[in-house]
């Protein structure tokens, strides 16, 4: 059994302690892509911002301001009982890695039309010896 937290003083009750997509969406808040994904990294994947940044192709700065920028809409709809809607802003979807490995050479390679029952050969040195490989995205 853990220890009683100590008394933590606060301001006020929040307007909303549930948050549902029912209310009228002019009453939500909206969440870029962006910063969603910035907060999944930073918080919840809890990368730091030099690799969540290196994940998103933004610098730390920009990272920074579009972390800081979601924890602004976050705070915002916490504290005045607003909905929260995920959508929008300039983004595309970061794709699994697929292709195939070297079992020989440990050469990995990239290949869009990848599967488990096809039969390749490692460009590099030539092997059968060659796995299929798929990585998936943190
Ligand atoms: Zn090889």
């Amino acid at each position: 059994m853990g220890r009683r937290a100590g008394r933590r003083w606060v301001t006020y009750p929040p307007n909303n302690s549930y948050f549902s997509d029912t209310k009228p969406a002019e009453e939500s808040i909206v969440l870029t892509m962006a910063e969603f994904e910035a907060l999944r990294l930073k918080h919840y994947i809890n990368l730091n911002q030099q690799d969540a940044a290196k994940k998103m192709v933004i610098s730390q700065p920009t990272f920074s301001r579009v972390l800081e920028r979601a924890h602004q809409k976050l705070t915002q709809a916490l504290i005045e009982g607003k909905s929260i809607k995920v959508y929008g802003g300039n983004y595309s979807f970061r794709k699994a890695f697929l292709g195939y490995g070297c079992l020989d050479c440990n050469h990995e390679w990239e290949d869009k039309h990848a599967s488990k029952e096809k039969k390749v050969d490692c460009p590099k040195c030539q092997s059968d010896n060659v796995y299929y490989l798929v990585k998936e995205i943190i």
